[in-house]
Parts: structure tokens; sequence; C-alpha cells
């Protein structure tokens, strides 16, 4: 990734620390896209970690302190914390600054921010798809973005210079970058990310309510695929409850479908349909051939994902 000459913007606020802001902040020093890296966390444990990592060039608890000043402001906590964490500092930001999040939803985060955006403040929303089943500030890595979709959803009233310069940060970031609206953002990742979170968790939970014997093979055997949907559901827990209930309708929908296909499968399974059972899984293979070869994925046994011990 080539480095800047001179930074992009002079000063940047990163109100929390965890695996996005980490990384984040790691992403702009490899480039040096900011004079200045003010990051925010209301944690001491967090921002002691933050400046042993040295994140950022300055560290605050209070974040009025941070956005005083920032030429970018960009919120990164959970979806459900937006609008209360910005609500008491949105004053502080100054005119001309550019505000942006990079939360997982964006129907209920625009919702929640919009209205607290002074006028001469431009807000661009984004949502960079990519992420670990880690969180806090150990978990971030300077190349997390890379080669990975950044969404925009540009909202009306916004300049097009203004979005362009967000564009152009995600992409030093590393990123790919598609705009699309805040509705259709919503439907796609209901499908791509919040469902198969969703699944994962129902399944995981489900054996985490067997009993005795049961329970203890499926952790000695869980390499038959059980693994593979402990991964999605080591995620962090406050994360995912605010995304489901911040993407509710279009969750809801996706599930209402999911549900409907199951039920087919069981059909099949049932009445030992072996033709269309096999016809649905040479087309479930297909789709995972195209994201190898769209390049989102490899097609290595670890199935691309490096272990990282920080
Ligand atoms: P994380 O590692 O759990 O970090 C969350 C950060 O938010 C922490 O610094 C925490 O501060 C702070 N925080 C949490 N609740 C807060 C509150 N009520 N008030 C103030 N600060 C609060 O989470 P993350 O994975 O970085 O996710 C952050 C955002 O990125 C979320 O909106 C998520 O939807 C989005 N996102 C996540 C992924 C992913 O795969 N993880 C991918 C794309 C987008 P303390 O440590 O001080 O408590």
């Amino acid at each position: 990734m080539k480095r800047r000459e001179t930074a992009l913007f002079r000063r940047v606020a990163i109100i929390g620390l965890g695996l996005i802001g980490s990384s984040l902040a790691l992403s702009m020093r490899r480039g040096n896209l900011a004079g200045h890296i003010a990051g925010v966390s209301r944690g001491k444990a967090t921002r002691d970690k933050a400046a042993a990592l040295a994140l950022a060039d300055s560290l605050h608890e209070r974040a009025e302190e941070a956005v005083r000043d920032a030429d970018l402001v960009v919120l990164c906590v959970p979806v459900g914390a937006m609008g209360s964490v910005f609500a008491p500092i949105a004053s502080f930001v100054k005119e001309g600054a550019i505000v942006s999040d990079v939360g997982s939803v964006k129907g209920s985060v625009v919702e929640a921010l919009l209205p607290l955006v002074p006028s001469g403040v431009f807000f661009v929303p984004a949502h960079p798809v990519a992420g670990t089943e880690r969180s806090g500030p150990e978990a971030g890595f300077a190349e997390l973005f890379d080669g990975r979709w950044c969404i925009l959803t540009p909202l009306a009233g916004v300049p097009r210079g203004v979005v362009d310069r967000v564009r152009v940060f995600w992409e030093l970031c590393g990123s790919r970058v598609a705009e699309m609206d805040v509705a259709r953002h919503d439907r796609v990742l209901a499908l791509t990310s919040h469902l198969p979170h969703l699944v994962a968790y129902a399944m995981t939970d489900m054996a985490a309510s067997l009993e005795g014997g049961d329970r203890r093979d499926l952790v000695s055997y869980s390499a038959g695929g059980f693994r593979d949907f402990t991964r999605l559901a080591a995620s962090d827990p406050v994360m995912w409850r605010d995304i489901f209930l911040g993407n509710r309708e279009e969750s809801l929908a996706m599930l209402d479908r999911f549900l409907s296909h199951l039920a087919l499968l069981r059909d099949e399974v049932a009445g030992g349909d072996g033709e269309s059972l096999r016809g649905r899984f040479v087309r479930a293979r297909r789709v995972r051939e195209k994201i190898v070869l769209e390049g989102q994925e490899t097609g290595a046994v670890d199935f691309g994902r490096r272990s990282r011990s920080r």
C-alpha cells in the first residue's frame, strides 16, 4: 500500500478503539492519512492497551476533546450506541468537518445520527465489510481492510466532493469502495452477513443445550463442520445483538426465506429425494467457487484465514 507524502486529513478522531477502530488507526498510520490521530475510549483498560500499541497520537476519555478541530470524526462503537455516543459531542464538531461511522447496519444508524449532525457538518455513512470474530484494540491490524469492500451510503444534500474524500480515504486504507442506498445495504447485508451469524448462533446455542456425552462428543469431533459455525458464533455478543435489533425487518425477512428453504431440504431428506439434494449442493458449491474467483477468499484448506496472535 502506497504511503502518502502529506496527510489526507489534518486531524482525525476515532471514537471507539475496538477491532475496527484500532485497525483503522493502524491502517491510517501505514498510509499517512492523518497528521494527528485522536483516539477515544471510555474504558481506561482500552486506553492503556491503545497506548501500548501506539494506536493514536493522543488518547482521550472524553470525546469532545478529540473531536474539537478534527476534520474527520469516525464513530467505531456498536450500532446501538452510535446515537448516545454522538449526541453529547455533536456541538463540538467544527463546521466543514466530516462525520462518518463503520456500523454494520445503516438504516438505524442514519436514523439515530442524522438528526444530531449540526448544519455545516457533513455525514457520510460507511461500512467496511471486513472483520474477524475478535474484539478489542489488540485484535486490530493494518491490513484488515485490504482488498475488502467498504460500502458508502451517501445521503441527499451531501456534496459529491465530500463523499469522494471519504471514498479516497477508504481506498487508501486498502478497500474497494462501493456506493448504494441505505435500504439496499441493509437488505444485502442481511443475507451475506446477518443471517449467517444468526444461523451460526442458533446452531451453536442448540449444541450448547445438549447434555452429557453428546456435548463432549460435539467438542471432540467438531471438525466435522460445527467448528466453522463456532467461529462466527465467537463474535462480540453486544455488537450482534445491536445488529439484529438495528436491522430487524430485513433480518426477519431473510430468516423467513431461510426457514422455508430449510423446510424444503427437510422434506427432501425425509422423502429420500437424493437427486434434488445433489442438485442443490452442486449449486451451493458454485457460490463458494465464485467467491474464491472474486478474490474475497482463497481456496486454501484453512479457508484462507490466517490465525493472528494479537
Ligand atoms: P469492539 O472490538 O467490541 O469495540 C467496540 C468499541 O466500542 C470499544 O472500544 C468500546 O469501548 C466501545 N464501546 C462499546 N459500547 C460503547 C458505549 N456504549 N459507549 C461508548 N463506547 C462504547 O467492536 P468492533 O468489532 O470494533 O465494532 C465496532 C463497530 O464496527 C460496530 O458498529 C460494528 O457493527 C462495526 N463493524 C464490525 C465488524 C466486525 O467484524 N467486528 C465489521 C464491520 C463493521 P471500551 O473498550 O472502552 O469499552
